[in-house]
């Protein structure tokens, strides 16, 4: 039994072997906190909470190390800052915005049934290390200062690397050449960089925005690059080398290009992370997400329509690499599944042990589309032939069903504790129904039936579907 993780890098699935089996490190990069998470930013941190799970599945709760930063300076923030709060100094204005934002970022998240990674650092708690790479760069002439900026240069790494073979290329991870970069539009071009291929590691502040003592014997206070942030945050809760990167695809350039020309050139290292991971992008409705289109939509909208549960299953039927489409009838069809799997397993424990079939689809390169077939195969009621099912009884289907869902963070609560949330988000008040549904039974036994037919409906317009049966009846929130 073993994982194989396609790696953006070798551009193959390969074995996982962690560089230590008792410490086994992952890095995925977090949201820049300036404004509502949209459901697109919701896809890598539920792909990533899914490896996680399955990695201390794997290798044991306490062996696994999961860092997810927060950015928290950033133009996009000050902007922000300036914007909503006009009237307070900056820097003060800053702090509300990155305090509300990541405090809604985690209210988003934890409704999605993502566990916390076990760091969550800030950019701004880790500029000494910022700093200190820098101060490396510049000294193993990989970066420069200039004009009251540190640049590096993808040049000088490149010359160095041909003649150390130890040292990566830059462009090895997205597979661009150095030519092709310049020959693109997209590099920005500045008269303080040597080449058009140079990127900022540290830059001045304007009066008022948020500064450090720069590195570099530079004397104007300064601030740091965004690529810069997650070298020094990895480097420092994972060390110069670990296991596996993540984040969208759109990450891999520049982004995830230059934290590992930042990392490798400062500790000569050959590698960052020994598998690159990237999820794909989402579409809405299938066109791409974006404000100008109006289909732009927050995690926090959609959880007012939907339990989290739901959103997470409906991310996690498509394999994390393909694109994913987001729409209403999918998000229909994922409501249904669960209202069905919750029937499937009641109120069971979960089995000690995970379906094997189930197991094998996400040691697969995190398979979830195959690990939820087979969850639907796994079910009380059905007998499957040719199955290692046909041996077991119903609430052995039960608890093996509940068992892998929940490694997937799926059904974590009970049948009964799900059917309560459903009518509370319905808004119905439980002892209302029970009155009614006394109030029909007395109709029904003094055999007033058009009574017992209008409490019916009445119930039906609540949102209350009823269900008579030998033992009773019974109500839950209509479909
Ligand atoms: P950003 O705030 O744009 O830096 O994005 C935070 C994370 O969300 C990154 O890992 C992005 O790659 C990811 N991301 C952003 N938009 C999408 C999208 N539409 N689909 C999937 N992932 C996305
Ligand atoms: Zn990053």
């Amino acid at each position: 039994m073993e994982l194989r993780l396609y790696d953006t890098l070798s551009r193959e699935k390969r074995t996982f072997v962690p560089l230590d089996a008792k410490d086994v490190r992952m890095y995925v990069c977090g949201p820049t906190v300036y404004d509502f998470a949209h459901i697109g930013n919701a896809r890598p941190v539920i792909v990533f909470d899914v490896l996680f799970r399955l990695l201390r599945h794997l290798y044991g709760e306490a062996h696994v190390k999961y860092v997810r930063n927060i950015t928290d300076v950033d133009d996009k923030i000050n902007d922000r800052a300036a914007r909503d709060f006009p009237g307070l100094p900056l820097n003060e204005a800053i702090r509300k915005v990155t305090e509300q934002t990541a405090k809604q970022f985690h209210a988003d998240v934890d409704a999605l049934g993502c566990l916390r990674p076990t760091v969550e650092p800030r950019a701004t708690e880790h500029i000494g290390e910022m700093r200190e790479i820098i101060e490396r760069l510049v000294a193993g002439r990989f970066a420069y200062p200039a004009e009251d900026h540190v640049l590096f240069s993808p040049q000088a790494m490149n010359a160095m690397s041909a003649a150390n073979s130890e040292l990566p290329r830059y462009g090895a991870l997205s597979k661009r050449s150095l030519d092709e970069m310049i020959a693109g539009a997209r590099v920005d071009v500045a008269p303080y960089k040597r080449d058009a291929t140079d990127f900022v590691l540290w830059k001045p502040s304007k009066p008022g925005e948020p500064s450090w003592p720069s590195p570099a014997g530079i004397a104007a206070q300064g601030r740091p690059g965004w690529h810069i942030e997650c070298s020094a945050m990895a480097w420092k809760h994972l060390g110069e080398h670990f296991d596996i990167h993540g984040g969208g695809i759109d990450l891999v350039f520049p982004h995830h290009e230059n934290e590992v020309a930042q990392t490798c050139c400062a500790f000569h290292r050959e590698r960052m992370a020994n598998y690159w991971m990237h999820n794909g992008f989402l579409q809405v409705e299938s066109e791409k997400m974006s404000k100008s289109l109006g289909n732009f939509v927050t995690i926090h909208e959609l959880l007012a329509d939907w339990p989290g549960e739901v959103l997470r299953l409906n991310m996690l039927k498509t394999h994390y690499r393909s694109p994913i489409d987001w729409t209403l009838k999918n998000l229909e069809e994922s409501s249904k599944t669960l209202d069905e799997w919750y029937r499937d397993v009641a109120d069971v424990e979960p089995s000690d042990d995970i379906d094997p079939d189930f197991l094998n689809s996400l040691l697969d390169d995190l398979n979830t589309a195959g690990a939820i077939k087979r969850l639907h195969e796994i079910s009380p009621v059905m007998r499957l032939s040719q199955s290692r099912l046909d041996d077991w009884g119903g609430e052995t289907a039960q608890r093996y069903k509940k068992s892998a869902a929940m490694l997937l963070g799926l059904l974590p609560q009970s049948a009964t504790a799900r059917s309560e949330q459903m009518r509370s988000r319905a808004g119905i008040d439980p002892a209302k129904v029970a009155a009614l549904l006394a109030a029909r039974s007395e109709a029904r036994a003094r055999k007033d039936f058009a009574e017992s037919d209008r409490i019916r409906d009445l119930l039906a317009a609540m949102g209350v579907a009823i269900k008579d049966s030998k033992e009773g009846t019974t109500w839950e929130v209509a479909r």
